[in-house]
């Protein structure tokens, strides 16, 4: 099924949704973990899972395996990343076939990053932005994908100002895209504040909120920086003190992601889409803090969760 009609059916008996993103293992040990993990996380009922596109394509394969597993065998309603990077027309043509027939209905249209200290470049033959890719796929397959698109709260990178970021963002709307999951964020104001400007230029569609619990300090300082994100000064300083301690700093990154999403459900998010790494025990224990999750679904989750070895949650 589509993500925005599931996204229409929660709206319209007021329930807000959660959903996982993941990325490919580099071992095939690390593959089966992540099987036996989407397994456990199936319990949790999300909405969706959605599978990301190794950068340059690097795990196109395994992307598309991945994605049809979980779709097929999990049972999971699955997006699959799809980028334009190092892709010819005839590549993303065989990847939205073999999602087409493995039955993957939802795909994340993006544009992808260059090789690390390079511009961006098309190929000879592949698409300029990921607004190109959604109008492909819109005119190739008409209705059957239901079609994501990213959005970035402060702005992205190659962007020469934030009014035409948002005015590139629309474009991707209006070529066919269904909804919008944005870059993950430490600033609520922030988020809101973008949400508002999208509203004020005719961006209607659903824009889901990315979130990513901290897990470690280095972690943490490595993804804020390599995705040039914002960090509020009160987080630095509630950081500083217990940043050698990785249990407290774990704590403390739970103890803030349940305050950000409180005060995101509060403005009136659809859902709440996790950044989990491929982790798990973070991620629960915020939807456990924000009462998201059913006592009965706990109930079925927690004895496999006890089951798999504790250090991999
Ligand atoms: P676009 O929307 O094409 O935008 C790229 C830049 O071009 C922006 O600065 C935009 O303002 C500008 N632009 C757009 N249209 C025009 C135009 N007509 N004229 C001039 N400028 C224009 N990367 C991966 O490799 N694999 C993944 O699985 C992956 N998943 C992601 C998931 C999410 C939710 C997010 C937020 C990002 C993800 N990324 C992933 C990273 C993403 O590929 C990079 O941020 C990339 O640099 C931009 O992709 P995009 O689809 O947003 O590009």
């Amino acid at each position: 099924m589509k993500i925005i009609d599931k996204i229409n059916e929660y709206k319209s008996k007021n329930q807000r949704f959660y959903s996982f993103e993941y990325f490919p293992p580099k071992t095939m040990e690390g593959v089966q973990n992540l099987y036996d993990r989407l397994g456990r996380m199936l319990l949790l009922e999300p909405l969706f899972v959605d599978i990301t596109w190794g950068a340059g394509g690097s795990t196109s394969q395994l992307t598309l395996e991945i994605a049809e597993t979980s779709q097929n065998i999990c049972g999971l309603e699955t997006m699959m990343h799809l980028t334009c990077t190092n892709m010819k027309v005839e590549e993303i043509d065989f990847a939205l076939e073999k999602a087409k027939a493995s039955g993957v209905r939802n795909i994340l249209a993006l544009r992808g990053d260059p090789p690390r200290g390079e511009e961006w470049k098309k190929i000879e033959g592949g698409f300029g932005y990921a607004s190109d890719l959604v109008r492909y796929i819109r005119q190739k397959h008409g209705d059957h994908f239901g079609i994501a698109v990213a959005g970035y709260p402060e702005g992205h990178s190659d962007c020469t100002s934030k009014e035409d970021d948002l005015q590139h963002l629309k474009n991707k709307i209006d070529a066919g895209a269904d909804l919008i999951i944005t870059q993950l964020f430490y600033d609520v104001d922030m988020f809101n504040d973008f949400v508002g400007k999208c509203r004020a230029i005719g961006i209607n569609c659903p824009i889901i909120p990315g979130i990513m619990p901290i897990h470690t300090y280095a972690g943490f300082k490595r993804m804020t920086t390599l995705s040039q994100t914002a960090v509020p000064p009160h987080i630095l300083e509630a950081l500083e003190p217990i940043k050698d301690n990785d249990e407290e700093v774990k704590k403390y990154g739970v103890k803030l992601c349940v305050q950000m999403c409180e005060r995101l459900v509060e403005a009136g998010v659809d859902g709440l889409h996790f950044y989990t790494l491929n982790l798990e025990r973070s991620v629960r224990k915020v939807l456990k803090g924000l009462n998201m999750v059913r006592p009965d679904q706990l109930a079925r989750y927690l004895p496999w969760a006890q089951c798999a070895s504790t250090n991999r949650l």
